[in-house]
């Protein structure tokens, strides 16, 4: 059996993507900015994707910037904010531990420009309290952001809370929504969002093109500099058929979205209690606060790699936390984030579901892993040191 159980790193395109970037790589081949026929039917496309992605956040066409990828809009959302600030002299910015790279390596980047960044703790469920952010908030704070739902374990923080309260004080409030969009209910009017980051890719839209939404009221300037595409904001000639490849896929999701997510979590639920009955595992994050596909385990006493290469033998495509960090040695920053020892944080397993999935292909993941754990295990030095001083599990 094949399960491709990796839906948080990348998604397989949709049928709906493909059938809407088609016709545009054939037809659509003009540029938006030019005059002619050409150009004006790729312009009125572009127009029509920008009204669908709008409404499928409950946000106004102009508030929608299409960028390159989900990282460049975070990329730009903090830096504009961070700018925005500083310009009256605001200079202190509030996040956690458990962003993507694109966030913390930008935000690591303005503490060198003399910004000043909180990070909340998220303990060990990786959800954010109000009472803690209360507490951050200072006369000179100019941003929030906080991510919707996390891509390693899932959890969702209270954003509309959050927001409220950002707005409130008068604090920008971006967040990124990169694993929120498409799978959860996102309205950017009722959950009080300033900027939104998403990305294509992660809701079966092409690879290489994502938005960002910034609210009109807010003076945003380019982060690409260039021709006037994106309303003057953002220079590059638009990437059509992606653009409207993740329209199409974009509406199609947030059509299905409440049957997608009954489906996915039942999927989801019965993964988290087959793969608990495992000795000496837990699930990472909150039970309650979290998105509908993904889930996280630890296992004692084995190296994620080698689980991850041996359910790859068995067909089955996981990961050991987020893509981006795979391939180095260090332990998954979120886990560790959640106070998890360096030593556990090491056994872990993010399985990422998506509608696509079968209960058939749940089944055979909850055939292979506890397996595959037991097997490593017998091989582990760590696991028989453990054995020294508990009673084997396995007996
Ligand atoms: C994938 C992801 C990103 C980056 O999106 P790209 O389009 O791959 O650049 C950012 N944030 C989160 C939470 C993600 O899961």
């Amino acid at each position: 059996m094949f399960v491709y159980a990796d839906n948080a790193a990348t998604t397989a395109m949709s049928k709906t993507a493909v059938d809407a970037m088609l016709p545009a790589m054939h037809e659509l081949y003009g540029n938006p900015s030019s005059l002619h026929r050409k150009g004006r039917d790729a312009n009125l496309a572009l127009i029509r994707a920008r009204e669908t992605v709008a409404q499928c956040l409950n946000a106004e066409p102009r508030e929608i910037y299409f960028t390159g990828c989900g990282t460049e809009s975070d990329n730009w959302a903090i830096t504009e904010a961070a700018r925005l600030g500083a310009e009256r002299g605001k200079r202190h910015i509030i996040s956690d531990p458990i962003e993507h790279h694109a966030v913390l390596h930008t935000l690591k980047k303005l503490e060198k420009q003399g910004f000043q960044v909180t990070y909340l703790p998220v303990y060990e469920d990786g959800v954010v309290r109000l009472e803690d952010l209360e507490k951050a908030l200072r006369e000179d704070t100019c941003l929030v952001t906080i991510m919707f739902s996390n891509n390693e374990i899932g959890t969702v923080q209270p954003i509309r809370e959050i927001g409220a309260l950002c707005r409130e004080r008068g604090i920008l409030f971006h967040t990124d929504a990169v694993q929120a969009v498409g799978h959860i209910p996102v309205d950017v009017e009722a959950d009080n969002i300033d900027m939104l980051s998403l990305s294509g890719h992660k809701f079966h839209a092409p690879k290489g093109v994502g938005a960002l939404y910034c609210k009109k009221s807010i003076r945003l300037r380019n982060f690409i500099e260039g021709g006037a595409q994106e309303r003057d904001k953002r220079g590059g000639t638009e990437a059509i058929p992606a653009i409207l490849a993740m329209a199409a896929a974009l509406e199609e999701s947030c059509a299905h979205l409440e049957e997608n997510r009954v489906k996915v979590c039942a999927m989801r639920d019965k993964l988290i209690a087959g793969l608990s009955r495992i000795p000496n595992s837990r699930c990472n994050g909150s039970p309650d606060h979290r998105a509908p596909g993904i889930v996280s385990f630890c296992f004692e006493g084995i190296e994620g790699e080698s689980l991850l290469l041996r359910l790859d033998l068995a067909g089955i495509c996981a990961s050991s936390g987020s893509a981006c960090t795979s391939g180095s040695l260090d332990p998954s920053h979120v886990l560790l984030a959640l106070g998890m020892p360096h030593e556990i944080a090491h056994g872990s397993l993010r399985l990422s579901l998506c509608e696509y999935n079968t209960m058939a292909e749940v089944d055979y993941i909850l055939e292979q892993v506890p397996q595959v754990v037991r097997e490593l295990r017998q091989m582990s030095p760590v696991w028989s040191r453990m054995l020294e001083t508990m009673p084997d599990p396995y007996r």
